[in-house]
């Protein structure tokens, strides 16, 4: 590791005045690692750990409000979640493993938008609202690409809104890291069936419209028999083709409803 300054922010107003050129520090599961490895560099660091306004779950009517420091393993673990967004809790007990789902956050995972982590799936298919400093950010206008968001530069991400209901997500891990190879979430809510994929999108995170007219007729993993996804644009390498990722779609959203 290298040198660098250290500020433990007391509250979200003192974060983002005390960023400058620097790097907000959640979990530190991936901004750690990529520094050791000097794939980035920042001189200071914005640490979010003891700032307790970003921290856990609330419900505010039809919305369960998840804060952006809430840690994986706090999601999997809540009772409130498991009632308001049945099968969210489930997904973040997927995430990684023990030691990674007690340090990660979901402010975090959603700012990083790893293309091939678990809940940019659940916030598209919910169609979650992304809620920063500034500002608040549809799910459907936030995942922009690889690694891309809609987050300006300094903007801090201080909750997800989730709109109440039943989520149904199946995952095909890597092995190793237990990242998604392919992820499928499903809902059917108030904005119709949403089907979102991760995983395997060249792109990052994507919707599955040919899935979602076929859900919208017959809510069922039936409806879905023998389809895969395009292998189009989709990511190729060590781990599996684009046709093998492709295919896997399929079974994993076959997957989500039978067994969600
Ligand atoms: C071995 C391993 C396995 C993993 N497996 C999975 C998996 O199966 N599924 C999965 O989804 N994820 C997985 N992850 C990712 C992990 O769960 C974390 O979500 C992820 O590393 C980022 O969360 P973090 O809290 O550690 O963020 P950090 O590493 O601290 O930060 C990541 C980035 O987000 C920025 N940031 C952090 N918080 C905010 C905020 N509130 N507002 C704006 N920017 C912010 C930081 O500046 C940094 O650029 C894995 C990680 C590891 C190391």
């Amino acid at each position: 590791m290298y040198e660098f300054t250290h500020h433990a922010a007391t509250s979200v107003a003192d974060a983002v005045g005390a960023l400058g050129e620097g790097k907000f520090l959640a979990g530190g599961q991936t901004l750690l690692p990529t520094m050791k490895q000097r794939l980035a560099m920042p001189g200071h660091l914005v640490d979010l750990g003891k700032v307790a306004e970003l921290r856990g779950v609330e419900e505010k009517g039809d919305v369960l409000v998840v804060k952006a420091m809430t840690r994986h393993v706090e999601v999997a673990t809540s009772a409130l979640v498991a009632r308001a967004v049945p099968g969210l809790e489930k997904l973040a007990g997927m995430i990684g493993d023990p030691a990674v789902r007690n340090r990660g956050t979901i402010g975090g995972s959603i700012a990083n938008n790893d293309p091939t982590a678990d809940y940019p799936a659940a916030c598209l298919a919910l169609k979650a609202t992304i809620v920063t400093n500034t500002r608040r950010i549809s799910a459907d206008d936030y995942f922009t690409g690889l690694f891309s968001t809609a987050l300006e530069d300094g903007e801090l991400i201080t909750a997800v809104e989730f709109p109440k209901a039943k989520l149904h997500y199946a995952k095909f891990p890597n092995p190793a890291s237990r990242y998604a190879m392919v992820g499928v979430a499903i809902v059917k809510g108030a904005d119709g069936v949403r089907v979102a994929v991760t995983g395997s999108g060249g792109d990052g995170v994507f919707r599955w419209s040919e899935a979602e007219a076929k859900l919208k007729a017959d809510f069922s993993a039936g409806a879905l028999e023998g389809m895969k996804a395009d292998a189009a644009g989709m990511m190729s390498d060590i781990h599996g083709s684009a046709e093998y990722r492709a295919h896997l779609v399929g079974v994993m959203a076959r997957r989500a409803l039978s067994e969600s």
